[in-house]
């Protein structure tokens, strides 16, 4: 299997490693929207967020807070982004699921900008009742 974030890990492809324990690994997108984008990922290979399991997604979360605190202070930053896209509809572009932290400024030129949509009459309450009904108690 080719997966470049294994290859990471494995020491077989260079990263800039901002951070590592047993269960995670963190380093700089080589692509970053703002300096100092940082991905955060799990050791083991897992396709996306729901493939993740949950004692492994508590550790990336708990990294995950542990660098955007990092980034806010070193980078002095006016926020940031934690995002996962999971799915190619989604934009994900390699299938080893990872946290993208993003540092923000005011004067940053990056938008998301989405066309928000109106629920129509009772469309609202019928797009909750599917997925209330689908949510594992
Ligand atoms: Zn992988």
């Amino acid at each position: 299997m080719d997966c470049i974030f294994c290859d990471i890990i494995e020491g077989k492809s260079e990263a800039e490693i901002i951070y590592e324990d047993e269960r995670v690994i963190s380093f700089l997108d080589i692509r970053p929207v703002n300096y100092g984008h940082t991905l955060v990922i799990t050791k083991n290979h897992y396709e996306n967020f729901l493939s993740v399991p949950v004692k492994e997604l508590n550790a990336v979360i708990k990294a995950a807070r542990k660098i955007a605190e990092a980034i806010s202070i070193s980078l002095k930053t006016d926020g940031f982004n934690i995002v996962a896209n999971n799915g190619t509809a989604a934009g994900q572009s390699v299938f080893h699921f990872h946290f993208h932290i993003i540092p923000r400024y005011n004067t940053d030129k990056f938008h998301f900008r989405p066309e928000l949509k109106n629920y129509s009459n009772g469309s609202m309450k019928e797009f909750a009742d599917k997925i209330r009904t689908a949510v594992k108690k």
